[in-house]
């Protein structure tokens, strides 16, 4: 008599079968052939595919039958929505998975241009529940290798969020929105992963033996490891120590502390980062909180806080009248262009198109400056402080911020009026 152990993965009307070799593969088909004629249970012949895994080109000399027919041999299957590949790698888990983030994030703008939201934690909370929930779906399996594009597409968000050009670093944007980076949502998932699916689990189950079993597997490649890229993730965040320490009686102690640390530790980055910038000079002076910045606490339009954030960033770019300007001293910037000036053209004073130099500099903006900004103008703002004087706390209010909107907003039309009317290569 034959006695053969089937490893069986059961979900509703789902099933997989993980077979040692070829043979033991078709074994495993015929037995479970017979137990669905002998129960009277029909399969889907069209989606029972075969998988064999493995480094390389997947292996021609295998044919497997389901009784008289033949079954297909593929790269890639798809099981409870996730991508598996023969390589063992979750790239292509990957690509799908933030595709249909993309999706929804297009959605999710829609409904904000419609709905005329402008409290920036309603507009997260609705990307968390609308488009980070795809993003996290099952991410402890297929994500940990991707942690750095996770970041990118919540930074992709927030950069089109507030209209600020890709020059600003996401650290800065999490910093003055006061809004955590999503490593530490998936961080959360993970440790909940670990705990609630492999080490509270009996250690007889097949999840706890898997996990036991990845672990002691040699080989430096950690793209193939798991159990690697978790330990990474974990060292990266100068947490070691915590990992070797991973247990059930541990997890449950501690899994909130552990992921209180990990954000504390993305938040210490982003600061670490922002105070060695050289163009951040004068926003790690009047950041002085990592919570959401002031603009965020007060009643005012979106268009308002847009611009605001825009211009605490020092950058000579402005949104105003639902369009980015590039002022001239953009290309002092970016370098990229030697026959576009850097220079204000309408004073012609060889002086560089700042946000200062409108601001504070140039006699052509004066009665603008002087209509919206004078509270601001009294204490002599220079290039080294102007920003740190702007948006002191104490200056930050819904008068004063409205008003450096009304100022923007009227000097890029006169701007635009010199340029159409004046000038002979319109920007
Ligand atoms: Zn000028």
């Amino acid at each position: 008599m034959l006695i053969l152990d089937i490893l069986i993965l059961m979900y509703a009307d789902d099933i997989v079968l993980l077979p040692q070799n070829a043979k033991n593969l078709q074994e495993q088909i015929n037995i479970v052939k017979q137990f669905f004629e002998d129960n009277s249970l029909n399969v889907n012949l069209g989606k029972t595919k075969i998988v064999i895994f493995g480094k390389g080109r997947a292996p021609k000399k295998y044919t497997f039958y389901w009784g008289e027919e033949k079954l297909d041999i593929v790269n890639e299957y798809t099981y409870l929505g996730i991508k598996f590949h023969r390589n063992g790698q979750m790239n292509s888990a990957k690509a799908s998975m933030f595709q249909k983030a993309h999706v929804a994030l297009h959605n999710l703008f829609t409904v904000f241009y419609k709905a005329k939201i402008n409290n920036i934690d309603t507009l997260n909370k609705l990307f968390l529940s609308l488009v980070n929930s795809i993003l996290m779906y099952a991410s402890p399996i297929w994500g940990v290798n991707f942690i750095d594009d996770f970041e990118k597409f919540q930074t992709s968000f927030l950069r089109r969020l507030l209209c600020v050009s890709n020059f600003v670093p996401s650290y800065v944007l999490r910093l003055e929105t006061g809004i955590q980076s999503i490593k530490v949502n998936f961080f959360k998932a993970l440790v909940n992963f670990l705990y609630k699916n492999i080490f509270i689990k009996e250690e007889t189950s097949l999840n706890l033996v898997c996990y036991s079993q990845i672990k002691t597997l040699n080989g430096t490649d950690y793209n193939y490891n798991w159990h690697k890229q978790v330990e990474k993730l974990f060292k990266m965040y100068q947490m070691e120590n915590e990992f070797l320490l991973l247990s059930k009686e541990y997890l449950k102690q501690e899994r909130r502390n552990l992921i209180a640390k990990f954000a504390q530790n993305s938040i210490n980055n982003d600061v670490k980062q922002m105070m060695s910038n050289p163009n951040l000079l004068q926003l790690a002076i009047f950041k002085t909180h990592v919570t959401k910045s002031k603009q965020y606490t007060l009643n005012i339009p979106w268009h308002v806080t847009k611009l605001i954030q825009n211009v605490r960033l020092g950058l000579p770019r402005i949104f105003v009248n639902a369009k980015t300007t590039n002022l001239n001293g953009i290309w002092e910037i970016w370098e990229t262009n030697e026959e576009k000036t850097k220079y204000c053209e309408l004073c012609n004073e060889n002086k560089v198109e700042s946000l200062f130099h409108i601001m504070f500099e140039c006699y052509q903006y004066i009665s603008l400056t002087l209509k919206y900004l004078q509270n601001f103008y009294r204490e002599t703002p220079t290039k080294d402080n102007y920003l740190c004087i702007l948006f002191k706390d104490e200056n930050m209010n819904v008068e004063s911020l409205n008003n450096m909107y009304h100022f923007w907003s009227e000097a890029i039309l006169n701007r635009e009026f010199y340029y159409e009317h004046f000038h002979m290569n319109p920007i």
